[in-house]
């Protein structure tokens, strides 16, 4: 992989972090983003060879000028790791039209978008990697989580879909199914929990590993490790899996 340039979205935080620090060690040139520049910036000074351009994913319009952005200090992008993501939480009957939009909107259309924005890169150079940030949530249901659950069975959809479309042109597409892991995304889900209900913080990190059989949280490192497999050479014939990350949960 080395010399290779890979996108990752929400690369300031968490998996899209432990992704580029993956990719990284493997040789490759990092263009990280988020809506926050700071986080990217942070992130970005790690790393040898790294970038950090602010985008919202859910833009057409920011996703467009951050790929510009992109090639014009690394070139074409080989891999791209659509990892942004959202996970708020709310019985149906609260799942008003704007949450469902916004859940949507990021964790799906914006895997559209950039996926849109990176195609005809990988295209042309006749190989590309297409990871994308699916869930336990793309393989089951969950109560609470409707919007997420739609969102994430959405993002494997697209990513069973476009793997017959690129198959034979060097282009593998690829989700990554994780259960609970150890990042932001988790103290927001953790305090949500302690603020609703009468859990305190320990068991309400307890309710949250309570499907996985491991009985531990999923470490950041354990999903980047899967990611950057999937990224090599040798998954080239690894095309519209899903790779459940769940300490044998499914
Ligand atoms: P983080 O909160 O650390 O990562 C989410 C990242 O997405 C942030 O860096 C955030 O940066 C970015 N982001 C959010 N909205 C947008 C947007 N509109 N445009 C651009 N970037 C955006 O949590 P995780 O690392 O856990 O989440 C990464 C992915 O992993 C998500 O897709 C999540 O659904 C998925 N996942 C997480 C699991 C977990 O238990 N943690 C389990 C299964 C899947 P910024 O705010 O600066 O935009």
């Amino acid at each position: 992989m080395s010399g290779r340039h890979a996108f990752i979205t929400g690369g300031g935080s968490g998996i899209g972090l432990a992704a580029a620090r993956a990719l990284a060690s493997a040789g490759v040139k990092l263009t990280l983003v988020g809506r926050s520049i700071d986080k990217v910036r942070a992130a970005a000074e790690e790393f040898d060879d790294a970038q950090a351009v602010a985008c919202d994913v859910t833009d057409e319009l920011s996703v467009k000028s951050a790929f510009n952005e992109a090639r014009d200090r690394y070139g074409s992008v080989d891999i791209l790791i659509n990892n942004a993501g959202q996970a708020p939480s709310a019985p149906f009957r609260k799942t008003d039209l704007a949450f469902w939009n916004n859940v949507l909107a990021v964790n799906l259309t914006g895997a559209f978008l950039c996926t849109h924005a990176a195609l005809p890169d990988m295209t042309e150079a006749k190989w590309g990697r297409i990871v994308n940030v699916g869930s336990v949530c793309s393989l089951k249901g969950y109560a609470y989580v409707t919007a997420y659950c739609a969102s994430k069975h959405g993002l494997l959809g697209l990513t069973r879909a476009l793997a017959h479309e690129t198959a034979k042109s060097g282009v593998t597409v690829n989700c990554v199914c994780p259960g609970y892991v150890d990042t932001p995304i988790i103290t927001e889900s953790v305090d949500r929990i302690t603020a609703k209900t009468a859990l305190n913080e320990a068991e309400a990190h307890a309710s949250l590993i309570q499907f996985n059989p491991m009985g531990r949280i999923i470490t950041a490192e354990e999903v980047a490790a899967a990611i950057a497999y999937l990224c090599s050479d040798l998954a080239a014939a690894t095309n519209g899996a899903a790779l459940p990350i769940t300490g044998g949960e499914i």
